[in-house]
């Protein structure tokens, strides 16, 4: 069972307090699609430019990506760059050039349009609709997005929202989207919206995951070494989305979003222990297999009578 990624590709330059990498691998839809791709296959869907150095595009196929829906563009490729503070929650855009994205219209090849599982990584929402309106009968579709779309294309996002089963987002977005100041309050709201399931994150402090009736809360697994956490939330989607359809199922129950949110949050931290994709492009399954059963260890606790 195969995961449509559609969502940003592009180079970063990104600064920390300690450290600094400029031209680096980047976008939403590089991380999702690298992360997802160690679980299903994976289908991409963005545009580059012709600048596009070419040894990413080898990446995506080394990790086995179908890049028919990538389009190669005359022009720059989309330039995001990048300051965290010492709280590596907190960070601001330095600078930002949608470039080639600014003409940016999707086209799914033929082959996608069936695909089962459709990660909307963070795009405009209006191209996230767009892709959305070219796939048959989806089983699972998961929407990322951020605060600047809540800010600039909040009536589109709702639109898009009505036709979503989860909707991923980070503590700060849920609150900005739904004006409530606790995540539980703001869940039960974006569940109001449309969405059947809602997966609010909480940076290193882990993530919540709800429905109209039940709820997942699950920490971050802990780490001595953080250098950056750009693309983590993306690794969490891809992951997620990958796990989904790796249990190649006609329909998800709560129990297989659970493992999901845990698979997503495993991705998330190899994603941050280095600059870019630097970790995760090498990482391995058994790998992987190894950290899940760490946390699972980790996250146990027997019931005290
Ligand atoms: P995250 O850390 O998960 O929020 O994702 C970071 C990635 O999002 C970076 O690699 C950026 O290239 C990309 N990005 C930043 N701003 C935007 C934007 N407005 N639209 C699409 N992608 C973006």
């Amino acid at each position: 069972m195969s995961v449509l990624v559609v969502g940003s590709i592009g180079i970063d330059s990104i600064k920390t307090q300690l450290e600094e990498r400029r031209d680096v691998l980047g976008g939403a839809a590089s991380y999702a699609s690298i992360a997802a791709s160690f679980f299903a296959p994976v289908k991409l869907v963005g545009i580059v430019g012709s600048d596009f150095p070419q040894e990413y595009i080898e990446l995506f196929k080394s990790r086995g990506i179908n890049l028919d829906g990538v389009q190669v563009a005359d022009g720059k490729t989309f330039r995001w760059s990048g300051e965290y503070e010492w709280d590596m929650n907190q960070r601001k855009t330095l600078n930002i050039a949608l470039n080639v994205f600014e003409n940016f219209t999707p086209k799914l090849p033929d082959a996608y349009q069936r695909a089962p599982i459709i990660l909307l990584g963070n795009i405009s929402p209006i191209l996230q609709y767009h892709v959305l309106d070219q796939v048959e009968d989806p089983r699972f579709v998961i929407a990322d997005t951020m605060d600047l779309w809540i800010t600039t294309t909040r009536p589109e996002l709702l639109d898009l929202l009505k036709r979503v089963d989860l909707l991923v987002l980070n503590d700060s977005e849920a609150r900005q989207l739904t004006a409530e100041t606790s995540l539980i309050k703001a869940g039960r709201a974006i569940l109001q919206l449309g969405p059947r399931f809602v997966a609010i994150k909480k940076g290193e402090h882990g993530c919540l995951l709800l429905s109209q009736d039940q709820f997942f809360s699950c920490g971050a697994f802990p780490l001595e070494d953080i250098h950056d956490p750009t693309g983590a939330g993306d690794s969490f989607a891809g992951g997620f989305a990958g796990y989904l359809a790796s249990l190649e199922k006609e329909s998800f129950e709560f129990a297989d979003l659970k493992k999901a949110v845990v698979y997503g949050s495993l991705m998330a931290s190899f994603c941050v222990e280095s600059f870019s994709l630097d970790r995760i492009k090498a990482l391995s399954r058994e790998e992987i297999e190894e950290r899940y059963e760490l946390f699972r260890l980790m996250s146990h606790f027997e019931v005290i009578e």
